[in-house]
């Protein structure tokens, strides 16, 4: 997992911004959980963090493009990642959860955030279910693999077909 730590000791009383433009992180991320993703305009993302009695308040944002492949047609769909967050690192988190991802560390030199951490479960929360190049794509012709936004083919379209007579379609009746 990439980490990225920033020490939060001595953050201004209204918060701090940091920024990333670090387009690298983000190829390591896709690269260790196996996204098959690219950049096509550089992913920049700032996180504000605030300290508070019990933890650190944090507001986020991330914003680029990214290519991936549509899940239809399989051709290149380009995804625009404009995601707000708000979250709360709570000091009390680091102790009680134990196999669970948490953000924050105390170490000698006073509390720091995880922030590649916490930008990567932000990114999967911002990608979208299911990849598509459009709303409206056709995807691939089940029977002969072409591309249906591309051209059409000849073979029967499956939709406009009860599923009997897809499933009795290629049957022949024995008439002896
Ligand atoms: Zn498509
Ligand atoms: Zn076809």
């Amino acid at each position: 997992m990439v980490e990225h730590w920033i020490g939060l000791s001595n953050l201004p009383a209204l918060g701090r911004e940091f920024s990333f433009d670090d387009q690298q992180m983000w190829r390591d991320f896709w690269k260790e959980f196996h996204y098959d993703l690219e950049i096509v305009t550089p992913l920049l993302s700032t996180i504000s963090v605030a300290a508070q009695p019990e933890g650190y308040l944090i507001q986020g944002r991330i914003r680029g493009v990214v290519k991936a492949m549509c899940h239809r047609c399989l051709e290149d769909a380009l995804i625009v990642i404009d995601h707000d967050f708000d979250t709360f690192e709570a000091h009390d988190d680091v102790d009680i959860i134990e196999g669970e991802p948490t953000h924050l560390r105390n170490i000698d030199t006073g509390w720091e955030l995880n922030a590649g951490g916490l930008l990567w479960e932000e990114f999967l929360l911002a990608l979208p279910e299911k990849i598509l190049c459009a709303d409206t794509c056709l995807g691939l012709c089940p029977q002969c693999g072409k591309n249906r936004n591309m051209e059409q083919c000849a073979c029967s379209n499956p939709d406009s077909q009860s599923p009997l007579a897809r499933a009795l379609q290629g049957v022949k009746i024995k008439t002896n």
